[in-house]
């Protein structure tokens, strides 16, 4: 096999998006896989919806989760430089002069009006709206005098008549289209900027792109890529087109739908790991062998092949997704999620009378459970709080008789320690559990609810050493 190359060929139109940083990776695994180039470039020739910085935010997001581009515009190969659309405009032209040499295209004259009217017409007529050749066929004379009047043109191509574009698909097998349905589709825009389906067969043929894995949506688009490379003798890559993600109610990711996270930023500043991220958008849409769901980078390069990429949609499963990140933050040493949580304990809490001492021993309480950075905000209210609210089950528990015996009891013994640790706290019940003669469910309970204000919780003498004695004496 060449050397494999491949890359990841984002609009700068938004930020890094959980279906583009899926793409991104899985071209990213095959390349490294095979030892080949990952190579990012940037299609920005959609000048309207381009915005600012899209392409840093890009790059940067990609960086945090740990795919970085062989080249990039920042780190470009000058063979095969340069790495934005909109600075390869010489590349295109040229092309398009050979094509227009050769009458596989054509320069076309009608007015967007013209257009549209006559998409309407075949649309009411009831067929599939298609460009109906009017400038096909002008003769040299003609276009000349056209132009002559500066009136502004598309270029187009020439659709080939009665041929079948077949292609083997590394996902969905043999795929074909037949070229009768595809109208003759603009190449260049009236304003000198080649189309999507236009720029990228230059781009990826120029940059010896071996092989291409997208979204399914660009299924329909690969036969007009490949009647570009065959009108021009050049060898295609080899694709493959990957299944949609979907919602938990099984519909398409679309960026509106505001019941998942779609943005890789989101995940970052929520306090998600960077290689559990990578490990559980390697799932969506491949699946190794075996029934093991957790691996590292190195791990997914090793075993990531392309034949155990599915056709069926993917669904985006936000427990899994946690489940995935708890895995992760369990494996990391106490000082990393410290650093992780504490972020967020400041920008929640005011943490000016806590020791870092403290803040680490809060952390630690959480550190198995924890499923995202952020979660630690919500999981520590109760030693934030100054008064605690009981809910319907907690408070009847609380009616049983010996309680309010149990509670004076322990009350009196945290009364007598001059500080609470863990240790003097775990004293404190065993004293109890002797005098008040409460044991089990009817000591810990009792205990757990008045000082945290829940019926469940982490260790309880840490939970208590940590509310400290006056938050615990008033509570009691
Ligand atoms: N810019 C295109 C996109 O973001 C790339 C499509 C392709 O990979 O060919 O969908």
């Amino acid at each position: 096999m060449t050397k494999v190359r491949v890359r990841y060929a984002p609009s700068p139109t938004g930020h890094l998006h959980i279906g583009g940083a899926r793409t991104a990776l899985f071209n990213y695994l095959f390349a490294k896989h095979h030892d080949g180039d990952f190579v990012f470039r940037l299609e920005d020739t959609d000048i309207e919806r381009n915005i600012a910085g899209g392409e840093a935010s890009q790059l940067e997001n990609l960086a945090w989760l740990g795919i970085t581009p062989d080249e990039s515009p920042l780190n470009p190969n000058p063979k095969y430089a340069p790495y934005r659309q909109m600075e390869r405009l010489d590349i295109y032209r040229e092309v398009t002069e050979k094509l227009l040499e050769m009458g596989c295209a054509y320069k076309c004259f009608c007015t967007p009006e013209e257009l549209e009217e006559e998409h309407t017409r075949q649309s009411d007529a009831g067929m599939a709206p298609m460009y109906n050749r009017k400038c096909a066929n002008l003769s040299k004379e003609e276009v000349e005098a056209l132009e002559a009047k500066g009136t502004p043109y598309t270029i187009r191509v020439r659709v080939p008549e009665g041929k079948t574009y077949a292609f083997e698909d590394m996902i969905r097998g043999h795929v074909s289209f037949e070229s009768q349905d595809i109208g003759d589709w603009v190449l260049v825009k009236a304003n000198g900027i080649p189309t999507y389906n236009y720029a990228v067969v230059i781009d990826d043929y120029t940059m010896e792109i071996s092989h291409v894995f997208r979204g399914e949506e660009h299924l329909s688009n690969t036969p007009k890529q490949l009647m570009i490379y065959e009108m021009l003798g050049w060898t295609a890559p080899t694709y493959g087109h990957m299944t949609l993600i979907v919602n938990e109610q099984r519909k398409k990711l679309s960026k509106r739908d505001e019941s998942i996270m779609q943005f890789v930023s989101q995940y970052k500043e929520e306090g998600y790991l960077p290689d559990a991220m990578f490990n559980f958008m390697s799932l969506l849409g491949w699946s190794p062998e075996g029934e093991q769901e957790i691996f590292s980078k190195e791990e997914l390069i090793s075993i990531f092949d392309e034949h155990r990429l599915s056709k069926s949609p993917s669904m985006f499963d936000k427990d899994k997704l946690t489940w995935v990140n708890n895995r992760y933050i369990k494996e990391r040493s106490l000082e990393d999620v410290v650093c992780l949580c504490t972020p967020f304990l400041e920008e929640a809490y005011d943490l000016s009378n806590h020791s870092d001492q403290w803040v680490k021993a809060l952390v630690a309480v959480y550190h198995e459970q924890l499923s995202f950075g952020k979660e630690i905000v919500e999981l520590v209210k109760i030693f934030f709080e100054d008064t605690i609210e009981l809910d319907q089950e907690a408070s009847d528990f609380m009616q049983q008789e010996g309680i309010d015996n149990t509670l004076a009891v322990f009350k009196k013994m945290i009364n007598d320690e001059d500080e609470l640790t863990r240790e003097s706290v775990q004293a404190c019940i065993k004293a109890t559990q002797k005098e008040a003669g409460a044991k089990g469910k009817m000591l810990f309970m009792p205990l757990r609810i008045a000082t945290t204000g829940s019926m469940h919780g982490p260790d309880l003498a840490s939970s208590i050493a940590l509310l400290g004695k006056e938050k615990v004496l008033s509570r009691l």
